[in-house]
């Protein structure tokens, strides 16, 4: 999240002392490495690349992940199972050994304080044994659990308290920053503080002073330092609030500025029929939404326009993207152009390429020939797919990321779909628009984004969105079972399996604990075979399985050749098995709110009712309170609401999503109303000075920070 300069382009020195006249020549801090600080020798120089920290200015802009505040820790007696907690103590006793049967290493400690003991384990990090001794002061923050009746921390993050550390480490708000292999805490903290000493007094000011002022936001110097050394959870929220609008600001100037460019970017004018719609629409089995109509209409006036279109297909899944998106194919192949569709899985690629060629006889089609790439082909027939794209006998091409390999070139690419768009990169969505010349491009998302956000984060797209679900459709139901009703769940199940349903249970999977929870699927799909679901044909699908045989079992799955699916979160996207009308999602409360409702819109796809049982015995405030919104509403804008409500916006948008892979500020979500806020002064200024001709320093800043956008957009 640092600043790293991604072109070669530099400040220009002279220009920019210029542009900050009433400073006394300010130490340029984004030219000054690192390795002038005291403590900070070569071998460090290459640990802080691995940061992206090489200048004081990259140095200061690394923000802790998160805080601890040591004023008031927990005492070991008040530590509560099922929560994250931090408490301080000394080391009394330790031990490591290997368990028995699969030789693990296990590493336990005894900490106490005056008020009590607590266990705490690692596994296999047997160096520790060498690093923790008895008689350490030690800071752990970790999950609280009950193991045979007694609280233990299982892998906390420790740190050593050291007498010296004291001051930056203890009895205040304490940052805890992103680390590489072989840099501490500690380490980090103290040249932290040297070089706040140092230097945060050379951090220039690139918010223009009038807008600092009606906003009322801090200078950057103290803001920079608080952010580091918070006095109090104010002066931190108040930091957090300035870097989240200083960064947002600039990031929406690109982003207006882009917009305006677009407008004026040559793309292609299809020229499109007035009774293409109606013979779009008749070749389907069903009538289309009036959403669905509307979202249409849009699609046909972007591309018949001749400015490139730029849209956001945003709707719940199962709502029918799908079928709008080709509306745009057909429009392409009316023009003898080229259309493509990439999926973010094989699975998903493979789906919309059998939807697509259920449609095609459609009379809007044009007979449009139809090809699918993924990377499961085999290198001729690969090939072939490549020759034929390239030579113009493909109209219309669905896959993977294989789409964007550099073999892949298209005769005439034209119109550009990206589905489930937040799981691609910036680039790669860039890299296959780069197939065409300024191609349409639409970009779905089953991942609701709620009003109030659409527009900030999108502000260089228009949107469509798709609020409702074709009617007709059968009801889902939701209940939560604890995990002592397993057996009567399971009981049931069987019941609606045995009276024709096809049914899904589905694992949770997370990276941390991957190899056990793939365990416990796997033997899960054992037991049922052998047990409750012995009458019924079961089938096993999992992200480790090699793809052909993962492919075989969802085949069989969607033809009825398989009753009940016993899955991991693989399922996630996309799957559309109409006859599927009861889910079981095990261990519920391990999955986020969206997850849960992403797997719930798997099931009560037909006519028919369907049922989802979430069974799982949430232990925080915080679970119980995702499983209650799972519970109460199957309405995905509300579930977004309800996740913004509980995590906070920068938990639910994750940092990889939704275009924010360009913003580098720890948790650029924080605040939404600040984001509002820094939208509203950031189109105030473009519109009165388009060019930044007034506003040197922004400009010189949008060089720094986003070079790429100002290169394509300003250069005229
Ligand atoms: P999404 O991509 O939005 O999750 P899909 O486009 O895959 O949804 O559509 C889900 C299912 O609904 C598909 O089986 C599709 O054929 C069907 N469908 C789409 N539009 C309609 C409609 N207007 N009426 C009935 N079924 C529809
Ligand atoms: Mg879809």
């Amino acid at each position: 999240m640092s600043r790293i300069i991604l072109t070669g382009r530099r400040r220009d020195p002279v220009s920019f002392a210029r542009s900050h006249i009433q400073r006394s020549l300010p130490m340029d801090l984004s030219r000054h490495s690192i390795q002038y600080l005291k403590g900070v020798g070569p071998a460090r120089a290459k640990l802080f690349e691995n940061l992206g920290v090489r200048t004081v200015e990259d140095l200061l802009y690394l923000f802790p992940n998160r805080y601890e505040d040591r004023s008031k820790l927990t005492p070991v007696a008040r530590l509560l199972p099922g929560e994250w907690q931090t408490t301080t103590g000394e080391i009394l006793a330790k031990g490591g050994r290997r368990t028995f049967y699969n030789k693990k290493h296990v590493f336990e400690v005894e900490v106490g304080d005056e008020t009590g003991r607590v266990k705490c384990v690692w596994f296999n990090q047997p160096w520790l044994e060498n690093y923790i001794h008895v008689g350490d002061e030690v800071v752990l923050h970790g999950r609280v659990e009950l193991f045979k009746e007694r609280l233990q921390l299982v892998a906390p993050e420790y740190e050593i308290i050291a007498p010296q550390d004291q001051r930056l480490s203890m009895g205040r708000i304490v940052p805890i920053y992103p680390l590489t292999k072989g840099m501490g805490q500690r380490y980090l903290r103290k040249l932290m503080a040297l070089a706040l000493e140092l230097h945060a007094a050379d951090l220039v000011e690139v918010i223009p002073s009038d807008i600092l002022e009606r906003q009322g936001l801090e200078p950057v110097n103290r803001c920079i330092s608080q952010l580091h050394f918070p006095d109090t959870e104010q002066a931190q929220d108040a930091a957090d609030r300035r870097v989240s609008f200083e960064e947002f600001f600039f990031f929406q100037i690109c982003v207006i500025l882009r917009r305006m460019s677009m407008a004026k970017t040559q793309g292609f004018a299809h020229k499109i029929p007035r009774d293409l719609e109606e013979r779009f629409k008749a070749g389907f089995p069903f009538a289309l939404t009036p959403a669905q109509q509307k979202a249409m209409v849009q699609i046909r006036e972007d591309m018949a326009a001749p400015r490139p279109m730029l849209r956001l297909l945003q709707g719940d899944v199962g709502c029918g993207k799908t079928v709008v998106a080709l509306f745009g194919c057909c429009v392409a192949r009316g023009n003898g152009k080229q259309s493509a569709i990439m999926a973010p899985t094989e699975i998903l690629a493979r789906q919309h390429f059998m939807t697509l060629s259920g449609y095609l006889a459609g009379p809007a089609f044009n007979k449009a020939r139809i090809a699918l790439l993924d990377s499961t082909l085999k290198k001729n027939d690969r090939k072939a797919v490549h020759d034929a794209v390239s030579r113009g006998e493909v109209d219309i091409v669905v896959g993977t990321h294989a789409l964007i390999e550099s073999e892949v070139v298209f005769k005439d690419l034209a119109y550009v779909v990206i589905d489930e768009q937040h799981k691609f990169g910036v680039k790669q969505r860039a890299l296959l628009s780069s197939k065409g010349k300024n191609p349409d491009v639409l970009v779905m998302t089953a991942t609701p984004i709620p009003r109030s956000l659409c527009l900030t984060l999108y502000g260089d797209l228009d949107v469509s969105v798709i609020g409702e679900k074709p009617a007709g459709r059968g009801e889902i139901k939701t209940y939560h079972c604890v995990g002592e009703q397993a057996e009567g769940v399971y009981r049931r199940v069987a019941e609606w399996v045995g009276k024709g349903t096809q049914a899904y249970i589905v694992y949770p999977i997370i990276e941390e604990s991957e190899k056990a929870d793939l365990k416990a699927a796997v033997d899960m799909y054992e037991h049922f075979r052998k047990n409750e679901f012995k009458d019924f044909r079961v089938g096993l699908v999992h992200g480790r399985m090699p793809r052909e045989e993962a492919r075989t079992v969802m085949d069989k799955f969607q033809a009825h050749a398989i009753d009940i699916l016993v899955t991991t979160t693989v399922l996630e996207v996309g799957i559309d098995v109409p006859g599927a009308n009861v889910m079981v999602i095990e261990h519920a409360e391990r999955f986020g709110l969206s997850q849960l409702h992403q797997l719930r819109g798997r099931i009560g796809r037909g006519a028919k009712n369907a049922v989802c049982i979430l069974l799982g015995d949430p232990r925080t405030e915080d679970g119980k309170k995702r499983i209650e919104a799972v519970v109460g509403t199957t309405d995905g804008f509300r579930i977004a609401e309800y996740d913004l409500e509980i995590r906070g916006p920068g938990q639910y948008f994750g940092r990889h999503q939704h275009g924010l892979n360009e913003l580098k500020v720890v948790n650029p979500l924080t605040h939404i109303h600040v984001l509002e806020a820094a939208r509203q002064e950031a189109v105030a200024l473009v519109k009165a000075d388009p060019l930044l001709k007034r506003n040197k320093l922004v400009r010189e800043t949008i060089h720094q920070r986003y070079p790429e956008y100002l290169e394509r957009v300003l250069a005229g």
